[in-house]
């Protein structure tokens, strides 16, 4: 699962510059961490004093709290360095906070502020973050990114080296209810139109951004740096320890989620996305079915993949699916061979003819193309090819 971090300086500043963002990676099914590095409010007296302002605090957490619950964040941690008061505060100490939390969350990609800000906090939180994600080897981040912050990042003086150019964009259209509810938990932060951190500003800002590229709302951002890797090759046919258990009723969201994934419903003969009371209703009833066997294929601990046979005519149909974390490796080739190997009678299974993968592990079990009708192609392994003695489903 693909996680995330987002770095603000401030209670607020996190769903001012990556709201939608943020609730659009968790309808994705990411992980979505959030940490604040300032505490907020402080600033609005002469000199700091936590104690005094104690209740504004709790509340402003409550606000953060609330407004995360909104976007379904994972987590969400404030700290308390002195609002608008960070060049007070060592760098290198503010460095070793975001560190520590990229230690513990390894995430692949971190949003934070952008260098350009007025808000010096702003910039501080930008210049560390930046420094804890210098690309070493073995870091887990693959991509930086900054938002703007309205009431802030317009604020610049005028300086042709401090300016926001967004050249990222997420298409924000679904989510940016989520975002304006989620400000809404933070109402006390926010101001009447027409200052840019009004609602009004924040909607129009992002309608706005939207228009420049074609969404009908967008977050934008300044991509600071993507790193693209080969895949892991160390692993690439391993196959540690991979075997067949079979499928239960708990298996059941996860069987769904590989089999409503993009490229699974591409090769399927039904492409259409599968609800989950349907899928439930249709797995306990194959659990029930005599000429049914549903396998689920594990490495280790890890489930990767489902297979499935049904006989009739006195063959046994199979159709697999290979979780869409773990293609590319050979693991469909694998996983059909075990079920094959333990199989006594003539085996077949209909692949997409545009299916180059999934004619692969046909061809590895034994299959050889028969027939066609329409897309799909008729693969089977006769019982006569096989050269071991025959054996029923190896339960
Ligand atoms: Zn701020």
């Amino acid at each position: 699962m693909k996680k995330v971090l987002v770095v603000a300086a401030h209670p607020d500043d996190e769903i001012l510059g990556c709201g939608g963002t943020i609730a659009r990676h968790i309808e994705d099914g990411y992980e979505v961490h959030v940490a604040i590095m300032a505490e907020g409010v402080t600033s609005r007296d002469v000199t700091r004093d936590t104690e005094m302002r104690g209740s504004d605090l709790a509340f402003l957490s409550d606000c953060a709290n609330h407004a995360h619950k909104i976007l379904g964040s994972t987590s969400l941690v404030l700290h308390n360095f002195p609002d608008n008061r960070m060049d007070s505060v060592d760098l290198l100490d503010i460095i070793k906070v975001i560190e520590g939390l990229i230690n513990q969350i390894k995430p692949e990609i971190v949003y934070t502020h952008c260098d350009c800000d007025l808000n010096i906090d702003h910039r501080i939180t930008h210049q560390a973050v930046a420094t804890a994600c210098r690309p070493a080897p073995g870091r887990s981040i693959k991509k930086l990114i900054s938002f703007e912050v309205p009431s802030s990042t317009e604020w610049q003086s005028p300086v042709t080296s401090n300016n926001f150019i967004p050249n990222y964009f997420i298409d924000i259209s679904r989510t940016i209810n989520q975002k304006l509810l989620s400000l809404e938990a933070y109402r006390s932060e926010m101001r009447d139109w027409p200052h840019p951190r009004s609602y009004k500003a924040v909607e129009n800002l992002a309608r706005y951004r939207g228009s420049t590229v074609g969404f009908e709302a967008a977050e934008s951002f300044m991509l600071i740096r993507e790193l693209i890797f080969y895949p892991d090759k160390k692993d690439k046919r391993a196959f540690k320890g991979l075997h067949l258990i079979p499928a239960g009723i708990e298996n059941a969201d996860m069987i769904l989620e590989w089999r409503n994934d993009i490229e699974s419903r591409r090769a399927s003969t039904i492409p259409d996305i599968i609800s989950r009371e349907d899928h439930i209703e249709w797995l306990e009833k194959s659990l029930q079915m005599e000429n049914r066997k549903i396998f689920i294929a594990v490495e280790e601990d890890t489930p990767v993949g489902v297979v499935r046979a049904d006989f009739l005519d006195g063959e046994h149909e199979l159709s697999w699916t290979v979780s869409p974390d773990f293609r590319d490796r050979g693991l469909g080739k694998k996983i059909v061979s075990l079920l094959v190997t333990s199989l006594s009678l003539p085996v077949s299974a209909k692949v997409n003819k545009n299916n180059k993968a999934s004619i692969k592990i046909a061809e590895y079990a034994g299959m050889k193309k028969k027939s066609k009708n329409g897309d799909m192609n008729l693969y089977r392994r006769d019982v006569h090819t096989r050269e071991s003695d025959p054996k029923d489903f190896g339960e």
